[in-house]
């Protein structure tokens, strides 16, 4: 189940930078600010209508905004963005200071005028994501949010930032300040629930508010990055030289399907969540019969609120069989298939990786939402790389994300696996070189390139990862864990 969390408080106390950064911090999650339906409005209504606050008040009291006025909805990016009678309104255009102040005076006259719009949208909104409202009066507009996070900060501390942003005398910030908090507390903006967490943001960094906003998030689950099924078949219709199954074997080749759903449930009622749930690897699951494949199916629909994606592992083989294709493609839960390339040219992809359909050109793989991993090799032609990678992504829009990754060796040195790796991976003065050649900037430990589609994500530590196998709840070393055990390690 998706939840709304929503950040309300005193202008400038840092609000949208801090919804921005939870964007990024949590996954499968999209930013609505309510100020991207009352800029917009009040844009077409002072600047475009001409109209002054009367004629304004009146058309809201006698209901004729929504039904004048057609307003629509698109995400870009993970956020929503509002059209007025269709048409989309320039961020510069929304976002200057004298339209600061008129959206406070028209937010005032129309109040929660709107608040049944704001609902459908959140609704719909929540039915595949958790969603973040940037709002003044959140819970007027929607009872159900599960966390209201007030944020506070001094009003000197306040101006420092306003003229910071606005570049404003401090004469000119303190009366604007002034006047808004008069207008946003008159107007409730102000209003706080039993049920509100409130943070005290004058002399805490933007990280220290993030951390203590994701430490209010996480208090009611325990989460945990991935938890993977690791199939025990052993099976692949690809040869690659790197593969760490065949490198490690050290999973049990049982799958004990039928215990999954006892773990998954054991999970819920321990209020433990995972950002994933992968269907992975020791083969190509779509090797696997129908009916083991719909056991998986049917325990992830049924506590499909454990996880907020479904990642399925791929050789690529699955975008050739539509049934089991459409078994998970068709859940209507946030989901992705992922693949690992050493070379973009498909020739060259195949000769390594030794297998023998193009899946690149399959209907299912256009159909599919796709992470695309590429491995850093010296397969990998590095002049003109980042126009390469932005041309394949344009050429197979199926294709969401391209990660870079560096391969690892697996627990063992000296096996055939180990070596080619040893061989053939970019060491990581090479990697920091490619990561500098692409433009990537660093955040919160990721590279990412401008447009957000291309990341490297430096390999981390698996010790908050869990796997399922033998039907079993273990970590990557094998220890086996029961529900409440996992509970007791992650509250060390
Ligand atoms: S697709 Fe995965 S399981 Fe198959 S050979 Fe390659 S690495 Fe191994």
């Amino acid at each position: 189940m998706y939840k709304v969390i929503a950040i309300s408080g005193y202008s400038g106390s840092g609000k949208t930078t801090i919804s921005e950064m939870l964007l990024k911090k949590i996954n499968n999650i999209v930013y609505f600010d309510f100020g991207f339906l009352f800029r917009p409005l009040t844009y077409y209504l002072i600047n475009e209508l001409k109209l002054n606050e009367e004629e304004i008040k009146k058309m809201v009291l006698e209901k004729k905004l929504d039904q004048q006025i057609k307003f629509s909805y698109k995400i870009i990016n993970n956020k929503v963005e509002i059209g007025i009678n269709n048409y989309f309104y320039d961020y510069h255009v929304l976002n200057t200071p004298q339209m600061n102040m008129n959206t406070v005076t028209v937010g005032t006259i129309i109040g929660d005028h709107l608040n049944g719009f704001l609902k459908k949208i959140i609704d719909n909104l929540k039915q595949n994501s958790n969603v973040l409202l940037n709002a003044r009066r959140p819970v007027a507009a929607y009872p159900e949010v599960d966390y209201h996070i007030f944020l506070e900060s001094s009003f000197v501390q306040r101006v420092k930032r306003k003229i910071l942003m606005n570049q404003e005398s401090y004469e000119v910030t303190v009366k604007k300040l002034k006047e808004r908090d008069e207008k946003e507390k008159n107007s409730g903006f102000w209003e706080k629930y039993n049920f509100t967490k409130t943070i005290n943001t004058t002399t805490l960094s933007k990280d220290e508010v993030l951390e203590k906003v994701m430490e209010i998030i996480n208090n009611e689950f325990t989460y945990f990055n991935n938890l993977t099924l690791i199939l025990g078949a052993y099976n692949c219709n690809k040869n690659c030289p790197y593969c760490i199954a065949k490198n490690n074997q050290k999973f049990s080749i049982d799958d004990n399907l039928d215990n999954l759903s006892k773990i998954f449930s054991e999970l819920i009622k321990n209020h433990i969540r995972f950002k994933r749930f992968v269907v992975s690897g020791n083969g190509e699951p779509s090797l696997y019969s129908l009916e083991e494949l719909k056991k998986i199916r049917d325990a992830i629909l049924e506590y499909k609120e454990l996880f907020q994606l479904i990642r399925i592992h791929t050789s690529g083989k699955i975008f050739y069989e539509e049934t089991k294709f459409n078994l998970f493609n068709s859940l209507h839960l946030p989901l992705e298939f992922e693949v690992l390339r050493v070379a973009l040219d498909p020739k060259l992809d195949m000769t390594i990786l030794g297998y023998g359909n193009n899946y690149l050109e399959s209907d299912l793989f256009k159909n599919g939402k796709i992470k695309c991993d590429v491995a850093l090799t010296d397969y990998l032609e590095r002049e003109n790389l980042l126009s390469q990678l932005n041309n394949f992504q344009r050429n197979n829009d199926s294709i969401k994300i391209i990660r870079l990754k560096q391969l690892l060796r697996g627990d063992k040195n000296n096996t055939p696996q180990a070596t080619w790796v040893k061989n053939h991976s970019l060491d990581d003065d090479n990697i920091q070189q490619v990561i500098h050649e692409l433009g990537l900037e660093i955040q919160n430990g990721v590279y990412y390139s401008s447009n957000q589609k291309i990341v490297y994500k430096p390999s981390g530590d698996y010790d908050y990862d869990y796997v399922i196998n033998n039907g079993q709840l273990q970590n990557y070393r094998n220890e086996i864990y029961n529900v409440m055990e996992l509970k007791r390690k992650a509250k060390q």
